[in-house]
């Protein structure tokens, strides 16, 4: 089984430093389950390439095998395509050989590793169940091109057909680190099978080298279900956690509800979808100064801050305890100072003006209105039309209509026992109209998540525009 990386960065044979291995020397390594072995075909300024070389024993595998006698196809322990195709062996033989590289790091380039540079991965042979079109679905979303070469099940019987094994190559400007995650994770993902027990421990590999591309992929589903092993609590803990980003603190209340209604809602992700839909509103309208009111614990803020557009963001937040939580999340003590610069947290209450939150380009108000006591909401809508009053609104509510699809939620309670209220779209419609008319805005809305032909989509955004 043959995996080759190349480069064409240049110079290109800088892929040895990313790689921790020198191109002018062969090594090999020795796993539980065989040889690995690295070595440049090819290596010069203009294109590098690294080979990693698996060569898997069957028997090897047969003797780590405590209870594999006695149940008839012994033939198959030793006869299969194990030894030939790339599988959960190869995510072994990537973590253990280019450990460091995997985790997107390198020593002597550190800048190189931080960057997307152009690669290309080919895999002799990899199997795919469910054919070519999950193979792109699980690539393509990840920005690669993909090339991918059937073979025949037997190409001296044509008749048979054909084979779920393929040549791919995958094409994409990409940090080495993030390209040898994607490996990890969607190799043993499309073979739909690893060598090895599956228990709680995997959900911690998922998400540690799923992070920052699997909570928004859109076959994370299938992608946590697959990679572990089709066990579905261990699948449905890493999907809610995907959905509320981390794992809740057992002792703080709040969170614990959070969690609650991260669960409800993690089967549509509906978290990354809100986020993602703020996101893209706010860059098609070129909004670079943003505030985030009541920010919690700082999920906008954090994708906000990855793209350089929004020069400043501000995040403000009733909750001292949450806010602690935001502080370290973003990890702001260990930012550089360029990037500390662009963020900023305030503790303050949306019932009273405040004139640290005036002058921003955008103001975003995400799943907190309904958090509002309904005697306090005319003091909130002063503050936020009137007073604070930048150019652009985006605000968030759940809509009520849709409960009914959440078919773990009891008829008429609300999503969060934190809500005061959850509004209809014709309730929310008409609200959003009386502060057009009063404070002199315009507004729209869109739908965010699955927008179901009956009761709408789960949640509401309103943009309001003055
Ligand atoms: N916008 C975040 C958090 C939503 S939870 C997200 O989408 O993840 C609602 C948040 O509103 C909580 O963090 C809560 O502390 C905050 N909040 C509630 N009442 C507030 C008020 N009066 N002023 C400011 N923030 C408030």
């Amino acid at each position: 089984m043959l995996l080759t990386l190349s480069t064409t960065h240049t110079p290109a044979t800088d892929l040895g430093y990313l790689l921790h291995k020198n191109p002018d020397r062969p090594q090999s390594f020795e796993l539980p389950f065989g040889l690995a072995h690295v070595f440049y075909p090819e290596a010069s300024a203009g294109r590098t390439t690294a080979a990693l070389l698996l060569e898997v024993d069957p028997v090897a595998l047969v003797r780590g095998r405590p209870s594999s006698g006695g149940q008839g196809g012994t033939l198959d322990q030793y006869v299969n395509d194990r030894p030939y195709v790339a599988s959960s062996f190869m995510s072994v033989a990537l973590s253990r050989v280019f450990g460091t590289a995997l985790s997107g790091r390198s020593k002597d380039r550190p800048e190189l590793a931080a960057q997307p540079l152009p690669f290309s991965a080919r895999l002799s042979v990899l199997p795919c169940r469910g054919g070519e079109s999950f193979l792109r679905r699980l690539f393509e979303p990840l920005g690669y091109t993909v090339t991918a070469t059937r073979h025949a099940l037997d190409e001296t019987v044509p008749a048979w057909g054909d084979s779920r094994y393929f040549t791919v190559t995958l094409e994409g400007h990409v940090r080495l680190g993030d390209l040898l995650s994607h490996l990890y994770v969607l190799i043993p993902v499309l073979d739909d099978d690893k060598h090895y027990w599956v228990g709680d421990e995997e959900v911690e590999k998922l998400l540690r080298h799923g992070e920052g591309w699997l909570a928004a992929h859109p076959e994370r589903e299938q992608i946590a279900r697959r990679y572990l092993r089709h066990r579905h609590s261990l699948a449905r803990e890493a999907l809610g956690r995907l959905a509320g980003d981390e794992a809740p603190e057992p002792e703080e209340r709040q969170e614990t509800r959070n969690a609650e209604e991260a669960v409800l809602e993690s089967r549509l992700s509906l978290n990354e979808q809100r986020l993602q839909t703020v996101m893209t509103v706010l860059q098609e309208q070129g909004a670079a100064r943003v505030v985030d009111l009541g920010c919690g614990e700082g999920r906008l803020i954090k994708a906000l801050l990855k793209d350089r557009r929004f020069t400043e963001v501000v995040g403000m937040d009733v909750s001292h305890r949450t806010l602690e939580i935001a502080q370290d999340r973003l990890g702001i003590d260990k930012m550089p100072d360029m990037q500390r610069q662009r963020v900023k947290l305030l503790h303050g209450s949306l019932f009273y003006r405040d004139q640290r939150l005036t002058g921003f380009d955008a103001a975003t108000v995400i799943e907190v209105i309904e958090h509002l006591d309904l005697p306090r909401l005319a003091a909130f809508e002063r503050v936020l039309f009137e007073h604070t009053r930048p150019g652009l609104i985006l605000l968030t509510t759940p809509n009520a209509e849709y409960n009914v699809r959440f078919t773990s939620l009891p008829a008429g309670t609300f999503r969060h026992r934190d809500h005061r209220f959850e509004w209809t779209r014709a309730e929310f419609e008409a609200w959003a109209a009386r502060m057009c008319e009063r404070f002199g805005y315009t507004v729209r809305f869109l739908p965010v998540g699955e927008n179901d032909a009956e009761v709408g989509a789960p949640t509401q955004l309103a943009v309001f525009a003055r």
